[in-house]
Order: structure tokens, then C-alpha cells, then sequence
């Protein structure tokens, strides 16, 4: 079996403010500590539960946070964030499952750690089709449509909840700490949630095994439209060739496949968060 493993940081074991998750701050390299060991469970997880291959792409703001040497040498690493697919990088219709590690929820979510949806102070909220997505929601859709499901979700308690409602009750998750508000958690010990994620991981390749898991089928044609918070985002989003301005504040993607609205997607939001340095995921 081949495994993707999506590796964010906001929803990683034991991380609660800005400062544990932003290069050069003075927690982050124990947040990067924290990352390693929560993608390291995963990755055990899978191998142990008979994974033939698992890469996993580095998909928090830089995409430079998972030092290779300290990720488990069963594992390929995807590395930076020039990436035409971005969190979602190096997943192909071969794969046999997608692992969301250290997800958070959508922008707006209640008692949710760090929610936002890409990028933290530009944008409000992403649509598909008319459905307001976060991160996890956008992403699953994309491996949805390579036909590849996603197995696991690892995160806060509400990060839980938005995976058991895009993606059905029954799928895996872990709950790596409770949130209290957007910078501060209840946060379980490191042993514990990797043991968990570790269970977790094995159990999503039994679910692959077993056919019990199914990758989602995202509407197409595709529209993805961004609510940005101020209009100087939605001019610079526009200024891309097939970006339409679809409000003063709205700017709007469309494409025949979730696929080819997707990347386009990728690159409506970089060119909107123009002028300010580049932190995705
Ligand atoms: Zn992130």
C-alpha cells in the first residue's frame, strides 16, 4: 500500500499560540520537535499496519519545518512550498489513502487552536461550489478526486468535528488537545497522542483493506471563491489571468475539474496575499 501523509502544524500535540509555529520565534523549535513526533507516530502507524511507501509533504507555512534527518528514514519527505498543489504536493491517483496530520479548523470555528483557512490574517473564508471549506475540506475533496480517501485526521477536538462532518463520522481521528479559544488548548502528553496516532494510522490501512473507506467525489464543474478581508487582497487576486473579481472584497476560480480549480485556487490565494512574505498552510 502506498501512503500520502499531509503534514500541517497548527493541530500537532502540545501547540497553542502563533510562537510555537512561526520560524524564529522562541518556541518554534520545540514545535518543530512536537511536528517530528506526531508525523513520526503516523508514519509508524502505517508502516506497522503494512504501508509499502509513505511520503509525506511538508504542507505549514514555509513547508521547511520537518528537519529530513529527524523524520523516520521509512518515509520520503517533500520539501518547500513551490508546489503547484501546495499542502496537498506528491499525492497521485496510485496512492491508497491520504493521513491529515496536524490540521486545524476553519477559519471562524470556535474554541478552535489557531483556526484559519491558509493564510491566517487575509482571508476569511474559502468556498466550493458554494459550501464554505477550511483547509481539510479543500484538500480532502483534491485527493477525492484522485480517488484517493482520506483515512486519518489528526488535530484539536474541533478539527475532529469538521473531519466527522465532511468526511462521515466513521473516518479515524485523533484529538491531540481540546481548544479553549484561538490561542490557547488543553493539551494531552506527547506519549499519549502518539500512541493514539499511532493506532490511528494502523487503523486507517485496515479501513483501506477492508474497502471501508471512501475517497470523497467533489461537484464539478468547480467554482472556488475566496472572501478576503480587505479589498487591496482582492485586487491583487484579480490581477491573475482567470481570477475573476467576483466582489469588492470576493474573488472567484472556476474549472471543468476539482483538479484544475484546485491549482488555480493555489494561485488566486498566493497572488492575494501579494506584498506580505509567503506563509501558506
Ligand atoms: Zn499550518
Amino acid at each position: 500500500m502506498r501512503v500520502f501523509i499531509s503534514a500541517d502544524m497548527e493541530g500537532v500535540t502540545g501547540i497553542a499560540t502563533p510562537e510555537d509555529v512561526v520560524s524564529g520565534e522562541e518556541e518554534y523549535p520545540r514545535g518543530r520537535e512536537l511536528l517530528v513526533g506526531d508525523v513520526n507516530a503516523a508514519v509508524e502507524g502505517a508502516r506497522a499496519g503494512g504501508a509499502d511507501t509513505v511520503l509525506v509533504n511538508d504542507a505549514h507555512s514555509t513547508m521547511t519545518n520537518i528537519p529530513r534527518g529527524e523524520l523516520h528514514e521509512g518515509a520520503g519527505l517533500i520539501r518547500g512550498n513551490t508546489k503547484p498543489r501546495s499542502m496537498m504536493q506528491g499525492l497521485d491517483p496510485d496512492h491508497d489513502v491520504a493521513l491529515f496530520v496536524g490540521y486545524h479548523a476553519m477559519a471562524g470555528t470556535a474554541e478552535a487552536v489557531l483556526n484559519h483557512t491558509f493564510v491566517g490574517h487575509e482571508l476569511l473564508r474559502l468556498r466550493v461550489n458554494g459550501a464554505e471549506v477550511g483547509e481539510l475540506g479543500w484538500n480532502a475533496r483534491l485527493a477525492g478526486a484522485e480517488g484517493v480517501p482520506v483515512g486519518l485526521v489528526t488535530g484539536d477536538d474541533a478539527t475532529v468535528a469538521e473531519a466527522s462532518a465532511e468526511l462521515g463520522a466513521s473516518t479515524p481521528t485523533v484529538a491531540v488537545k481540546r481548544g479553549i479559544d484561538r490561542f490557547s488548548a488543553d493539551c494531552r502528553p506527547p506519549a499519549v497522542t502518539r500512541e493514539a496516532i499511532r493506532e490511528g494510522a494502523m487503523r486507517a490501512l485496515e479501513r483501506v483493506a477492508s474497502g471501508a473507506l471512501r475517497a470523497m467525489s467533489p461537484t464539478e464543474p468547480t467554482r472556488i471563491e475566496a472572501d478576503w478581508s480587505a479589498t487591496n487582497h482582492a485586487v491583487a487576486a484579480a490581477s491573475m489571468p482567470g481570477v475573476e473579481r467576483a466582489g469588492s472584497r470576493t474573488t472567484a476560480v472556476a474549472a471543468t475539474t476539482y483538479p484544475g480549480a484546485f491549482e488555480a485556487s493555489v494561485g488566486m490565494l498566493r497572488a492575494g496575499v501579494a506584498g506580505r512574505n509567503e506563509c501558506y498552510g
